[in-house]
């Protein structure tokens, strides 16, 4: 099959979270099991260049129509650790991705919306003819909205779409303003419930629901998080759409790409190890102390790594720094923050533990010392309020770090508890589970977790050997949704509209 992922990131060349993690392991296992596969995603200018190999012009004249005009743009090729990517870059005042950053701009839905219809127009300009179109997230909504209600007049009808959410907390929302822009037109027939007019605030029109409508199938990115979403607030308003288009609706769960997070072959850590070389780990502790200015002492190491925000639970986080230190072990967070508010309070923790040689906070994204961590520590706490799938934990296990994770999302599909999980053996479980919100349940998990590497050392090797066992590798995951995309290619008619939505001639 030839197969296109549309996104707004690819680790590592444009990564924020587990999003571009997701796009660049799943396509690289796609192509392992022999299909085509390309991507297309926006050239900021603060991605990681570096990332990039052989970056050449691949299209320099795309004209984009954009708001009753068109928008020069031109496509950049390169690839990303084997994978090839096309980069769109538009020429225009409003400087769409050259902000220095990727998120985060007050005009994110109109700066979105242009990169799908760029990303579309390039398609049909190029003559490249998918056979599935993977979008991703609410960045990519209005791309089966408008291979639908109008690309398909172009020339592109035969085109399926898959459409996965890895947050429902961030669904993009817009005004008749982006349906102009974008040459939809026609309020009169979006702004209607069953199209793409938000659940609750009937003014708006949403991406994301506009991705859920129009697409061939959607999922979600653990099991239990699509149970989630369809009957708890965690759907975020989305429920009742989900419930309605629920034949096509499911949950993959995410994998993590063993080429690039394995100990044995990890280019960022001195010390590599493996299950039967488990010893070694500690060297890694060892290097990550002296980096850190840390006392070398025979203690453990609990870290955190991921966005300090509400979804990660950042009252747990800071409660498990304190409740670690007080128990007697050492703490290593590695965060970033975008809102200044939680910026702040741990910046003021960072300056109040400054002299304390047991804990390193680093506010800043690393991606080369997140891998020294890991490999380092001998716990990763993550007791997110809710978690979609979480990757953190997946790394944590395959490198032998003990995950303690609240019972919620992926996590739940992913950590099994040590002593009480009733649906696994004890030697396939791999880690400690609390599920309440409070500081005494994470206290719960946490302290036995550290009871059991200061009580019995040869169990606590024992279960972190267990989840370096564990796989959770692109291989299944990536079989499911190649799985999809045949269903969907093969049985999937077409979302034919009524009467084609707007002039084609209005565009190309
Ligand atoms: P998210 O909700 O942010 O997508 P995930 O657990 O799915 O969370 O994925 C997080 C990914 O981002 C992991 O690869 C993790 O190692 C990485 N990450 C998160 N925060 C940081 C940071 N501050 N520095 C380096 N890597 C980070």
């Amino acid at each position: 099959m030839y197969i296109i992922q549309i996104g707004s990131e690819c680790a590592p060349v444009i990564k924020a979270g587990g999003l571009g993690d997701v796009i660049y392991g799943l396509s690289r296992e796609l192509e392992s099991q022999g299909h085509t596969v390309e991507l297309i995603l926006p050239k900021y200018d603060c991605m990681r260049f570096d990332h990039v190999w052989g970056m050449h012009d691949a299209y320099i004249n795309l004209w984009v129509p954009w708001n009753g005009d068109r928008i020069h743009c031109s496509v950049d090729c390169g690839w990303v650790h084997g994978r090839l990517c096309f980069f769109i870059e538009p020429h225009s005042p409003e400087n769409f991705f050259n902000r220095g950053y990727y998120y985060g701009a007050s005009d994110d839905p109109m700066r979105f919306a242009f990169f799908s219809k760029a990303a579309l127009e390039f398609l049909l300009q190029s003559n490249k003819r998918p056979d599935v179109l993977h979008c991703h997230d609410w960045q990519t909504g209005l791309i089966p909205v408008m291979l639908y209600e109008m690309y398909q007049y172009y020339g592109m009808a035969n085109q399926r779409v898959c459409y996965t959410i890895h947050n429902f907390k961030h669904q993009g929302m817009g005004g008749s303003d982006i349906l102009r822009a974008t040459g939809l037109n026609r309020p009169e027939y979006y702004y209607d419930p069953s199209r793409l007019q938000d659940n609750h605030h009937f003014g708006a029109i949403n991406f994301m629901k506009g991705g859920i409508v129009y697409s061939n199938y959607v999922n979600t990115v653990s099991p239990h998080h699509a149970w989630e979403a369809r009957f708890t607030e965690v759907g975020c308003g989305l429920q009742s759409t989900l419930e309605l288009h629920q034949t096509k609706f499911g949950g993959i769960l995410n994998g993590i790409d063993y080429a690039f997070w394995s100990p044995e072959s990890d280019r960022y850590i001195p010390f590599p190890y493996s299950a039967e070389t488990f010893g070694d780990k500690k060297l890694n502790k060892k290097a990550l102390r002296e980096k850190l200015a840390l006392e070398d002492s025979d203690k453990p190491l609990v870290a955190f790594i991921g966005r300090l925000d509400g979804q990660k639970g950042v009252h747990l986080v800071h409660h498990a720094l304190y409740y670690a230190l007080e128990q007697g072990a050492q703490f290593v967070l590695l965060g970033s923050a975008t809102e200044p508010a939680i910026h702040n309070w741990f910046l003021h923790e960072k300056n109040f533990l400054q002299s304390n040689l047991n804990c390193h906070l680093e506010l800043s994204f690393n991606e080369e010392l997140s891998h020294l961590v890991y490999a380092a520590a001998d716990l990763i706490v993550v007791p997110s309020n809710y978690e979609p799938c979480g990757l953190t934990q997946i790394i944590g296990l395959h490198y032998g770090t003990v995950p303690v994770v609240r019972g919620v999302g992926g996590l739940l599909n992913t950590v099994f508890d040590w002593d009480y999980d009733e649906t696994h053996e004890p030697k396939d479980r791999n880690g400690f589970v609390f599920f309440e919100t409070d500081q005494i349940a994470l206290e719960s998990a946490l302290g036995r977790a550290l009871d059991l590497w200061k009580l019995s050392p040869q169990l606590f090797e024992t279960l972190a050997i267990q989840g370096m066992n564990c796989d959770y590798s692109w291989k299944k995951s990536g079989t499911q949704y190649a799985g999809v995309y045949e269903f969907i290619r093969h049985k999937f008619p077409a979302l034919v509209p009524e009467e084609p939505a707007s002039d084609p001639s209005a565009s190309a």
